[in-house]
């Protein structure tokens, strides 16, 4: 594989291109579908999947069932640089479907995956429902046994893709009640299944995003991933392997706001003199430029971690947290720095405020990343 830095150069590069291409995009789920048909084109959505599976080869950097954290992150803040909605489009394509690779039977896993690496079929992750947002053990979609497979009846809510997604990895509940962790199972759910239902809704920034409606729908017993009882533990294992690559992302979005400030402190003139050379403003892009390098190096640690096999939990959330909400305070310096221009709709740092805010929310936000830290560090031995 190319060395990470340059998986990073190429990612930035491909995805400007990509935001001028979708400029002309007509809403939304166009301009998902041209993204990923570029994905697709340029053969980059493997780095999203397991070699085994469809994916890029990694050299030997993780195993051939494993997706490489550390080249999916490299992916992602070259992307996120560049284009939001190719940033989004490659990782759905991992997100939704890493749960086959985990469990799935391997016939289906590898007829699916290989699509999706392809850019043929779209993926998905559906987890979250009203009552289980940062607690999934609350998930109450229920999956009952029939002679074909099973039959689901529920809902599920803020799905990423929903309506464009060809397949569903769902989170459904086989026994017990909600509150329950061990009575869960994860499901592949065609979108083409009879009783499935899509109602779209819009975030802050562009975001194929709704909520699916299961009205007694049937899966065969392949769809089943896993065993009965393991769906909490694939769903944690798919974004214990997801997490970190958030955080890169939100990296990139922040050095992109950043170059943006640098351009426009360089040229806007008041008061007689470029706006750079203004004490306050110097500071100000001194530690944008730190936090983010901070926040660069967390999240290399942790990707290497994670794809080395060392314990990674702690590391994982430190840079969720960190990353994410430097991040959001970078791109809104930006905005600051732009006085006005701002926030005009049509700025590129109007568009990355709003794009980046919801990192701080999906995935496990960050009072929920802080929960992990704290655990980690009270479960460790006190010196005297
Ligand atoms: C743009 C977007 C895309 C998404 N895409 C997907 C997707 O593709 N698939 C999917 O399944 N889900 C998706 N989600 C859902 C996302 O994962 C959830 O929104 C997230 O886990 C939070 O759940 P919630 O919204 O129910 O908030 P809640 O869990 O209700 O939390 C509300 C607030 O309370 C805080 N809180 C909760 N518990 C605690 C606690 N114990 N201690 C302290 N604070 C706490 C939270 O941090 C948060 O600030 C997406 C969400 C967004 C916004």
């Amino acid at each position: 594989m190319a060395d990470l830095a340059g998986l990073q150069t190429d990612a930035e590069k491909i995805g400007r291109a990509m935001q001028q291409e979708i400029a002309a995009a007509k809403g939304e789920d166009d301009a998902a579908r041209i993204a990923l048909g570029l994905l697709a084109k340029s053969n980059w959505l493997g780095w999203a999947l397991p070699a085994d599976y469809g994916g890029l080869d990694t050299d030997g950097r993780v195993a051939g069932d494993k997706v490489s954290v550390q080249a999916m992150c490299a992916v992602r803040r070259g992307l996120a640089r560049g284009c939001g909605m190719a940033d989004l489009m490659f990782v759905e394509q991992g997100l939704g479907s890493y749960a086959l690779a985990l469990g799935g039977a391997d016939d289906l896993a590898k007829e699916l995956m290989g699509s999706y690496a392809a850019g043929t079929r779209i993926a998905a992750f559906a987890v979250t429902e009203e009552g289980a947002g940062s607690d999934l053990s609350g998930v109450s979609t229920r999956a009952v046994s029939t002679d074909r497979g099973y039959c689901l009846t529920g809902a599920k809510t803020y799905i990423t893709n929903a309506g464009i997604a060809d397949d569903y990895t769902l989170l459904a509940r086989v026994s017990g009640e909600p509150g329950d962790r061990s009575g869960l199972a994860m499901f592949r759910v065609p979108a083409t299944a009879r009783g499935l239902e899509v109602k779209r809704f819009e975030v802050m920034a562009p975001h194929p995003i709704g909520e699916l409606i299961l009205n007694d729908v049937q899966v065969d017993q392949r769809d089943l991933i896993g065993e009965e009882g393991q769906g909490l533990d694939l769903a944690l294992g798919v974004l214990g392997r997801f997490r970190t690559s958030v955080a890169a992302a939100a990296v990139g979005f922040g050095e992109r706001a950043l170059q943006e400030s640098l351009n426009h402190l360089k040229t806007r003139e008041q008061f007689g003199r470029p706006l750079s050379s203004f004490q306050g403003l110097r500071f100000d892009l001194a530690e944008m430029d730190t936090r983010l390098a901070a926040a660069g190096l967390l999240v290399s640690h942790a990707a290497e971690c994670v794809d080395e096999e060392r314990e990674a939990t702690a590391s994982v959330a430190r840079a969720k947290l960190f990353a994410t909400e430097t991040a959001g305070w970078v791109c809104d310096r930006a905005v600051q720095h732009h006085g006005g221009l701002g926030v005009r709709r049509g700025t590129v740092v109007e568009r990355l405020f709003r794009e980046v805010r919801a990192l701080r929310i999906y995935e496990g936000t960050s009072e929920i990343q802080k929960l992990i830290i704290a655990k980690h560090l009270l479960s460790q031995k006190t010196e005297d």
